[in-house]
C-alpha cells in the first residue's frame, strides 16, 4: 500500500488502511491498532507539504465520514464530520445562507487537516481558521470518544484546535459560522516600496489584505477584499473572464511559464517581469467563499513563516538578499499575508498579530538551498513555520518560538503517552 502527497515529495507505505463511516467503527480501529502495538495517523487530502501526515502504522482515511451533521440557524454553530473537505462546507453553508469568517487560498483540504496544521487565510482582524472552532470530538489512543469544548476538557479543547494530528483522531468539529456574505474583490498591481509604505494602512482598513511580490522585480499584485454590504448586488466575474484569468492565465501559462523556467532558469526573471505586468488591475464582488478561493493546478512545493508584522519589511528584504546572493531564479511570486493573534497554544499566530511569508518552487526544481537559506532570514526574526509547509526547525528551536509549547506537550503527554499518533516528524518538531 502507498500514499503520497499533493506536492509529491512526501510518501508513505502505511501497514493497513482504514476508512470508518462513523465514530464507533474509528475508535474502535484505534483500539485494535494500540492495543496491537500499530501507530495510527488520519490523513486528510495529503496537501501538506510536511512528512506530518507520513505513516508505517495504520493510515485512517475519513472520506467516509466527510457530512455535514447540523447547522444551527441561530447560534450560526456547524458541526461537521472531520473529513469534510472545506469546498463541500462552503457549499453545505451556502444552501443554509452561512459562511464562515475566512478561508485559505485553497479549499480542497479536510476540515480536520486544515485545522490540525494551523491553516489560516490572510486578514489583519481574523484569526485562522482553528479559531473558529467551538467543539470537537476525538477519539484518543486508548479508543475513547471525548468531547472538548471551552467547558469540556478545556486543556484538551485548547490544545487540540491546531493538535498536529498529535492528540487524536478528529471525528467531528463544531464551527462558528456567520450569515453569509459577499466580498468585493480588488487587484492591483502596485511596485514593492509603494506597498511596503503603504503598509499598515492597507493592512489596518482592508478586511483581507495580501500581496504577492515577483522575485527579479519590484513589482507586486495586491489583492483587498471587503464585504460588501448586504443590499448591495453583488457582480462575479463573467465566465469567460474568469476562465480566461483563472485558469488559462493563472494556472495553464503559469504552468507553461515555470516549465520553460525549470529548463532554462536564465529566463525567470524576464518570464516574472512579463507576468507581473500581465497581472491587471480587475474589481469583482461574489460570494466570500468564490473570492477568497482559487484553483491551484501547478505543482509546487511551499516553506511559509510567520513573523511579527512589523517584520515584514526586513522578511521580503532577506528573502531578496538571500535570492541575489545565491544566484537564484525563483519563477514563484513571494506571497505575505496576515492574521490576528490568537490564543491557541500552536498556532503560528499564538500570541502576537502575525504576517506570513510563502516562499515556493515549482516541483521537480531544486529548493533546499534558497528554503535553508530563507530560513535563517525568518529565524534572526523569531519566525514560527507553518506546520504542513516544508521547514528545517527541531524541537527545542521551535520551544523558543513558542510560549506555550510544553503546554501542548503536557496534554500530548497525558492523552497519548506511548505515541500513538506519533510519527517522525512529530518525533522531530515536539521531541
Ligand atoms: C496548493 C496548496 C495551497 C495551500 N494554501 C494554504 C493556505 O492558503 N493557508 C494555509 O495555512 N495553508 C495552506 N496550505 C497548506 C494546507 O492547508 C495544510 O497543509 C493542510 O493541513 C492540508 O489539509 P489536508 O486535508 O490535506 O491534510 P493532510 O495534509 O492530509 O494532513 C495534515 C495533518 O492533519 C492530520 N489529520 C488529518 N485528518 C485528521 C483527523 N481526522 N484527526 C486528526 N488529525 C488529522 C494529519 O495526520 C496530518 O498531521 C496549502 C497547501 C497546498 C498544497
Amino acid at each position: 500500500m502507498s500514499w503520497s502527497n499533493w506536492a509529491g515529495n512526501q510518501a508513505a507505505s502505511p501497514s493497513s488502511l482504514v476508512t470508518p463511516r462513523d465514530v464507533d467503527e474509528l475508535a474502535a480501529a484505534v483500539k485494535a491498532a494500540a492495543e496491537g502495538g500499530h501507530r495510527v495517523k488520519a490523513i486528510g487530502s495529503g496537501h501538506s507539504f510536511t512528512s506530518i501526515g507520513v505513516t508505517d502504522g495504520m493510515q485512517v482515511d475519513l472520506s467516509a465520514m466527510a457530512q455535514l451533521v447540523s447547522a444551527d440557524q441561530r447560534t450560526q454553530l456547524v458541526t461537521v464530520q472531520a473529513g469534510m473537505p472545506l469546498r463541500l462546507v462552503n457549499r453545505a453553508l451556502a444552501q443554509v445562507g452561512l459562511a464562515l469568517s475566512n478561508l485559505g487560498d485553497i479549499d480542497v483540504q479536510t476540515v480536520a487537516g486544515a485545522l490540525s496544521t494551523g491553516t489560516h487565510g490572510t486578514g489583519a482582524r481574523i484569526g485562522g481558521l482553528s479559531t473558529q472552532i467551538r467543539a470537537m470530538e476525538l477519539v484518543l489512543a486508548d479508543g475513547s470518544v471525548v468531547h472538548t469544548s471551552a467547558d469540556e476538557r478545556p486543556e484538551l479543547f485548547s490544545a487540540a484546535r491546531v493538535g498536529l494530528g498529535a492528540l487524536g483522531v478528529l471525528a467531528t468539529v463544531t464551527l462558528q459560522a456567520e450569515d453569509a456574505f459577499a466580498l468585493q474583490a480588488q487587484e492591483q498591481p502596485m511596485a514593492l516600496p509603494e506597498v511596503l509604505a503603504a503598509l499598515d494602512d492597507l493592512v489596518g482598513t482592508n478586511e483581507h489584505f495580501e500581496f504577492y511580490w515577483f522575485p527579479h522585480t519590484t513589482r507586486t499584485l495586491t489583492k483587498r477584499n471587503n464585504r460588501l454590504p448586504a443590499d448591495v448586488a453583488s457582480s462575479p466575474l463573467n465566465r469567460g473572464r474568469a476562465l480566461l484569468e483563472d485558469e488559462v492565465l493563472s494556472n495553464g501559462l503559469f504552468a507553461l511559464t515555470c516549465r520553460l523556467g525549470r529548463a532554462w532558469p536564465a529566463l525567470i526573471p524576464g518570464i516574472n517581469n512579463v507576468a507581473a505586468q500581465l497581472m491587471g488591475a480587475r474589481d469583482y464582488s461574489d460570494a466570500s467563499h468564490r473570492v477568497l478561493v482559487s484553483r491551484r493546478r501547478v505543482r509546487f512545493v511551499e516553506m511559509e513563516y510567520a513573523v511579527p508584522v512589523a517584520a515584514v519589511g526586513e522578511a521580503l528584504a532577506g528573502i531578496e538578499r538571500v535570492i541575489v546572493k545565491q544566484d537564484l531564479r525563483v519563477s514563484f511570486p513571494v506571497e505575505v499575508r496576515f492574521a490576528a493573534a490568537d490564543d491557541i497554544p500552536l498556532s503560528t499566530a499564538s500570541g502576537r498579530d502575525t504576517a506570513y511569508l510563502a516562499v515556493h518552487m515549482f516541483r521537480g526544481q531544486p529548493y533546499e538551498r534558497y528554503f535553508r537559506a530563507v530560513e535563517s532570514v525568518m529565524n534572526a526574526l523569531d519566525g514560527r513555520p507553518h506546520w504542513g509547509k516544508l521547514h528545517y526547525l527541531e524541537a527545542d528551536t521551535l520551544r523558543q518560538r513558542y510560549p506555550r509549547f510544553d503546554e501542548f506537550r503536557a496534554v500530548r503527554n497525558a492523552v497519548d503517552p506511548d505515541g500513538c499518533f506519533s510519527n517522525d516528524y512529530l518525533e522531530r518538531v515536539l521531541g
